[in-house]
């Protein structure tokens, strides 16, 4: 396994842990007794991805899917739910402490997977376009 991919999965590991997505959270748009807080954002699974352009930016760690424009009074897990509604975590519908631990693992095996999938992915794209390139020099040789 590459160098890349084993650091691209342990900083994506450390956001299965809702204490690590809340500490994404240095400034957030609202206050903390408002609906869409950062405690409620990191529990419903997003990280804060915003920066001085786009300063309510969040993404979640499983199914990557980016949402902003958020309103005070919105429900981040309603929210997670309607923009992807196939997202593992965001259909649990559970805060982390009320996770089993086979449940958190099932989470964690499941975006293990997908970092691996989408590098091979990634892998197999790089070697088809190698070939092609060579493919195409063979044919210019003739
Ligand atoms: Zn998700």
């Amino acid at each position: 396994m590459s160098d890349k991919l084993l650091n691209e999965l342990r900083s994506s590991l450390e956001y299965c842990l809702e204490a690590n997505r809340k500490a994404t959270f240095k400034k957030w748009v609202f206050s903390d007794n408002v609906q869409c807080n950062a405690a409620k954002l990191a529990e419903a699974g997003f990280i804060f991805v915003g920066n001085s352009r786009e300063p309510d930016t969040v993404s979640c760690f499983l199914c990557n899917k980016s949402l902003d424009c958020w309103a005070k009074d919105d429900d981040p897990w309603s929210e997670h739910l309607k923009h992807a509604p196939d997202c593992s975590f965001a259909k649990k519908n559970k805060p982390e402490k009320s996770l089993t631990l086979s449940e958190f693992i099932d989470i964690r095996n499941e975006l293990i997977e997908s970092i691996i999938d989408k590098a091979c992915q990634n892998s197999l794209e790089n070697v088809t376009r190698g070939v092609d390139e060579i493919l195409e020099l063979v044919a210019a040789l003739k």
